[in-house]
């Protein structure tokens, strides 16, 4: 079977691709701060006549092709944020921000994004509406959550919204689609355990909130272990542990900070119910009194199934059938497009960006990391499943 790809690898419509992302790692911006980027894809987008609202949570851009028929609408998503970290590459396209880094592969994202709206912009024989929506702020800022709050929905009305992240890891040339759980929600755990300082020598007369604090440390691992359905998922990562001083005083206080990630809410309730129950009557135990409070992040985000079906008929057009794997488990970590599935159906899915070996290599390390890079063999078919997707919907 000869399979057609809109956009072929090593054409000249990938070359160009591989220049715009060059350009856009080269200029990394953090949450809402990204001008430039967004002046950027305006400018390849205008220069292609694309019709474009600018503006919707600071930075973002919501690029509009018409089919030549009329039809359903569909969003497609990009986001477009980097991260405060260094880059410690050396290769010629590095950034030039000191301190900022695209370091999660949404330079890779704005660029795949960018060559479907410019390629079915020239072969719109649709029936119906895409919206291309580059999106700031993933990394913490909830752009996500911003643009739907400013009405992206309701100026851009969608049946369904779509979503796609390079995966390390996954080989080149490979899909994974989840027909439910994708990434996890996320909340920030806060602890404060207060007892009463006082001469270490001493520690009869003194009420110890580091004692309770391993403590608590250690309970909290029986929460998921213990009490929640072998079958089902979270986490809980004390990540932050401060107290004292010095080496001869016991301290007032204790502060434990950590992470906790789930895909179902009633999880998350069960989780968070019992955390209480362990953090208050440890410390009471141990005379000592425990506050434990938590700050929501990003929710889960879950696909609807019918949507991932059709992301992987797509995909399945350009790549052989098993390279699109339906069983990947899921990942812990936490992603914002989760507000738009939120407020409208649809799939978000991975794209191989390639092996990562153990010795790790500039092009083959996990997201976030200082040496990361996307991969730039991936933009052609990464454009070319945009478009297959929109002509199998439309
Ligand atoms: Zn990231
Ligand atoms: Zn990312």
């Amino acid at each position: 079977m000869t399979i057609k790809h809109a956009i072929e690898t090593n054409s000249q419509r990938h070359q160009e691709m591989i220049g715009w992302r060059h350009w856009l790692h080269q200029h990394p911006e953090l949450s809402f701060k990204e001008e430039l980027t967004s002046d950027y894809i305006a400018s390849v987008l205008e220069s292609h006549g694309i019709e474009m609202h600018r503006g919707l949570a600071v930075t973002g851009i919501v690029a509009t092709v018409q089919g030549t028929k009329t039809g359903d609408s569909i969003g497609l998503r990009a986001d477009m944020d980097a991260l405060p970290i260094q880059e410690l590459n050396e290769f010629k396209h590095k950034s030039t921000h000191d301190g900022k880094m695209h370091a999660c592969g949404h330079d890779g994202h704005s660029t795949m994004l960018l060559g479907a709206a410019v390629y079915l912009s020239q072969h719109n024989d649709f029936a119906g509406t895409v919206h291309f929506i580059f999106q700031p702020a993933e990394e913490g800022g909830a752009g996500g959550e911003v643009m739907v709050k400013e009405g992206l929905f309701e100026k851009f009305p969608c049946s369904a919204v779509y979503g796609m992240h390079n995966w390390p890891g996954l080989p080149t040339g490979k899909f994974a689609i989840h027909d439910t759980n994708v990434m996890a929600a996320v909340e920030t755990i806060n602890i404060t355990i207060t007892g009463k300082g006082g001469h270490a020598a001493m520690p009869d007369q003194i009420i110890d909130p580091i004692l309770s604090g391993a403590q608590i440390i250690t309970a909290l691992q029986s929460v998921v272990s213990r009490n929640i359905s072998p079958v089902q998922s979270a986490v809980i990562s004390i990540t932050i542990a401060e107290a004292g001083f010095t080496h001869n005083v016991i301290p007032n206080t204790m502060q434990l900070t950590g992470t906790l990630r789930y895909f179902q809410p009633e999880i998350g309730k069960q989780v968070k119910e019992r955390m209480q129950i362990l953090v208050k009557n440890t410390c009471k135990a141990m005379g000592a009194t425990g506050k434990l409070g938590f700050e929501e992040g990003y929710p889960a985000t879950i696909n609807t199934p019918k949507h991932a079906k059709k992301c992987a008929a797509a995909a399945r057009q350009l790549v052989p059938e098993d390279d699109v794997l339906r069983d990947m488990p899921p990942s812990m970590g936490a992603e914002d497009f989760s507000f738009l599935l939120s407020a409208c159906e649809g799939a978000y899915i991975w794209i191989g960006n390639g092996e990562t070996p153990d010795n790790q290599t500039a092009s083959n390390c996990m997201l976030h990391n200082t040496q990361y890079d996307f991969n730039d063999d991936i933009s052609a078919l990464g454009a070319s499943y945009w478009v297959q997707l929109v002509r199998s919907i439309l």
